[in-house]
């Protein structure tokens, strides 16, 4: 996994994308508006395909058994744990074959039954967030099988391993695809206006995840096809995918401070010493900011907790949306951050500290019936200059924040350096 500072895994299910984001529904009317109606579209949808389809017992079966194999791959990556934020799965492998062999309106239930084993069995999280995520795949499978089913009206023809219905089959995958992760980063974005549609949309490893579920869903379409007890074949090798996955997405969790999605006090000074050592081998600059949230305590007293922690997750937001892939930036604690600027000078370094000051100023979250606006202080310390390893850096910049705090707050410091002292007279 790529050593970014945040978690670099994008979720494809509304469950964890919606986690942390806005977990205030109530603030948040167009989010309330969209969830309800795609839920409603759900529904609706449910009632009309259910209500036109001919429920024949092979379907039955073959749902039963793709289900069946969806609930193992559950139970056997159940005791790995899932903490909020990890969520990629490759419960696809199971649910694109509903989409291609059966009737549309089994693509809306079964999305419906393995959220219920997730939440029952794995992780129980607002209700909501499974609610609509049982809907935005439900909708997109369920399209995705309309579109198949026009395409190739007997979808046997599929496990004959014809060039054309396989063609198809993808094409309808990637359409499953397309459309689920359309409606969970509209989601995300409603949630979260302030998010680019880029970061709520792809990255290249969600990319290559959307890849492997796709071969892996079309090949057990073909299987179950060809002979629905197949399926045995198809089962082991899916689960232990499953549990990698899973195992690679703990370990980046561990990482990541679940608040904010940045790095963790630990990881971040691992990070941070690493390219100290870097920069003191080839000679480069280096900048180290600490970040201090100015009255913080006054937020969480007038407005709560949790109105407090989204301010936490607006500040993070607009740290990372301010600096460079490169840059470090890691929570350190309760409402302090500290950032890692590589081949930063002390101009740079001030000149961003500034306009990090200046963004976090102007940015607003709204409350009940108020926007919040912070400030910040920050310290800032120079390789070599202030300091020559992660601890006199760090020690340098805490005492330039504290400082700042002194002065007043809302500002930047920068440590005066001592000059140097004059040699002693010759006797
Ligand atoms: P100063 O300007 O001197 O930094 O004042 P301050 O109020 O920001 O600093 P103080 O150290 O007095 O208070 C920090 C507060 O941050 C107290 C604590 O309740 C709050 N805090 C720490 N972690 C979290 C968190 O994860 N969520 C929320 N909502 N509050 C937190
Ligand atoms: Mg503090
Ligand atoms: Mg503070």
């Amino acid at each position: 996994m790529a050593a970014t500072s945040h978690t670099s895994v994008k979720s494809r299910d509304g469950v964890s994308t919606l986690a942390g984001r806005w977990p205030l529904l109530g603030q948040r009317r167009p989010l309330v508006v969209y969830l309800c109606g795609i839920v409603t579209l759900d529904l609706a949808a449910i009632v009309v395909f259910a209500t036109s389809t001919d429920f024949r017992w092979p379907d039955l079966l073959t749902f039963l058994a793709l289900m069946g194999c969806g609930a193992v791959c559950i139970e056997a990556s159940r005791r790995l744990g899932m903490p909020a934020g990890v969520s990629r799965d490759l419960l696809s492998a199971w649910w694109l074959p509903v989409v291609l062999l059966l009737p549309p309106v089994y693509a809306l239930f079964a999305p419906i039954l393995l959220q219920g084993l997730l939440q029952l069995r794995v992780r129980a999280t607002v209700l909501y967030r499974r609610v609509f995520s049982s809907a935005a795949i439900g909708l997109a499978g369920c399209t995705a099988s309309v579109a198949f089913h026009w395409l190739v009206p007997d979808p046997a023809v599929l496990a004959r391993g014809e060039g054309l219905p396989i063609v198809f089959a993808v094409a309808c995958a990637v359409l499953f695809a397309l459309l689920n992760a359309a409606l969970i980063a509209v989601a995300a974005h409603t949630a979260d206006p302030d998010t680019r549609w880029r970061e709520v949309l792809w990255d290249r490893e969600s990319l290559l995840l959307d890849v492997v579920e796709l071969c892996l869903g079309v090949t057990v379409a073909i299987a179950s096809g060809l002979n629905l007890a197949l399926l045995v074949l198809a089962l082991p090798p899916v689960v232990l995918l499953q549990r990698s996955l899973l195992h690679a997405q703990l370990q980046a969790a561990a990482r990541t401070d679940p608040k904010t999605g940045l790095l963790n006090a630990a990881a971040w000074q691992r990070e941070a010493d690493t390219e100290i050592v870097r920069a003191r081998r080839t000679g480069e600059t280096l900048a180290l900011l600490i970040i201090d949230i100015d009255h913080f305590k006054r937020v969480n007293d007038r407005h709560g907790h949790l109105v407090g922690d989204q301010v936490l997750v607006g500040v993070a937001a607009t740290l990372r949306s301010q600096l460079r892939d490169y840059d470090v930036v890691g929570r350190f604690g309760g409402e302090e951050f500290v950032v890692l600027l590589p081949r930063a000078d002390v101009h740079e370094a001030r000149r961003v500290a500034e306009r990090l000051r200046t963004r976090i100023g102007r940015m607003a979250v709204p409350a009940d019936d108020a926007m919040i606006t912070v400030t910040i202080s920050a310290g800032v310390a120079i390789m070599s200059v202030h300091g020559d390893d992660l601890i006199e850096l760090l020690a340098a910049a805490d005492l330039a924040l504290y400082r700042a705090k002194e002065l007043g707050r809302d500002r930047i410091c920068i440590p005066a350096v001592q000059p140097p002292k004059p040699p002693p007279p010759s006797p």
